[in-house]
């Protein structure tokens, strides 16, 4: 149900969220609507059609596209951008390692946003009687990247992540959706890409083209979403490159990371061998594994996905 302000002035209210989410580490906060993502079903119907839902059978249309479906009553979106990047997370940079995206090498996002994220809801519904609330961090079906442009945030890159300005596009997107009228943010106009296509031509196995990812040929989808054997063109790239989980390539060379904001050093987390020691030193064994990637993004990656990776990159079985 949707909250009256009685007592509150929308645009304080509006204003003291922001303060206490940037307080809380996102260095950038934006309001939106919930209403349903019109342009966005055409495409997503045709996305799942061509292949889609076979590597993401829990992704449904409807369930994307209608924020309210996550939250009846659903009205403003808070969208906060959590920077992760370090200066000394350099996937590879230890020669003989295997390359993890940057996102895994520290403590699971999912758990520090959701956190900070639940935090912020507890404040909001102490000076608000009645207000319901939703936190959404990459596990609800929430079209985040648009809700982020529709806040303000950023644009969609020619690579489809979140480029949020100068913050670059090292971060992870929080959303907390909440049952009140706030006055909304105006969206983010166009893209700034330009005449730019590093990402495109940086990307090991085509996987891109300009605004579109093709998941079936994205390494990412093979080290971390799916056990199904890649096709050979993205074998090779992975063969190729040592990408072992996750992939960083086409956001390496996009221009707006050259100066990213730093993240949180909670995120950072310790030196882990995964990325510290040549890949033929890594300790083998399902316990090991589950050791090396506790508390981690890394953590639903099964052992013998992992395996079969190392298979692929090493060529050995
Ligand atoms: S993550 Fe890697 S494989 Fe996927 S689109 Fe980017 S550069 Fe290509
Ligand atoms: S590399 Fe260039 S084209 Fe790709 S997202 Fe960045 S600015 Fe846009």
């Amino acid at each position: 149900m949707v909250v009256p302000l009685a007592q509150e002035d929308p645009f304080e209210l509006k204003a003291w969220l922001r303060a206490e989410a940037r307080a809380l580490g996102f260095v950038r906060v934006g309001f939106a609507s919930c209403e349903p993502f019109e342009s966005e079903r055409t495409r997503l119907e045709t996305w799942l059609a061509a292949g889609g839902r076979d590597l993401f059978p829990y992704l449904g249309t409807p369930d994307l596209v209608e924020p309210e479906r996550l939250l009846p009553g659903a009205r403003t979106a808070l969208v906060g951008f959590f920077p992760y990047a370090r200066p000394d997370a350099v996937p590879g940079a230890v020669p003989g390692s295997l390359k993890l995206s940057r996102y895994t090498w520290g403590p699971d996002y999912h758990m520090v946003l959701k956190g900070r994220l639940g935090r912020l809801l507890r404040m909001a519904e102490a000076r608000i009687p009645g207000l319901q609330g939703r936190v959404c961090v990459d596990t609800a079906p929430l079209l985040e990247r648009q809700m982020a442009v529709r806040a303000g945030l950023g644009w969609q890159g020619k690579h489809t992540l979140l480029i949020a300005g100068k913050g670059g596009s090292w971060g992870f997107l929080g959303v907390l959706l909440l049952t009140v009228d706030l006055p909304l943010d105006a969206p983010f106009p166009a893209d700034r890409c330009g005449a730019c296509t590093a990402c495109l031509e940086a990307c090991p196995s085509g996987a891109l083209s300009p605004f579109h990812l093709d998941p079936s040929r994205c390494l990412t989808t093979y080290t971390l979403e799916t056990e199904r054997e890649p096709p050979v063109e993205v074998a090779r790239a992975l063969r190729a490159t040592g990408w072992a989980a996750g992939c960083d390539r086409c956001q390496e060379v996009c221009p707006w990371n050259r100066e990213p904001v730093w993240g949180d050093p909670v995120l950072w987390g310790g030196p882990s061998a995964l990325h510290a020691v040549p890949e033929a030193e890594l300790p083998r064994g399902t316990a090991q594994w589950q050791k090396l990637t506790r508390r981690t993004a890394l953590r639903r990656v099964r052992h013998r996905h992992w395996r079969a990776t190392l298979a692929r990159i090493t060529g050995r079985s």
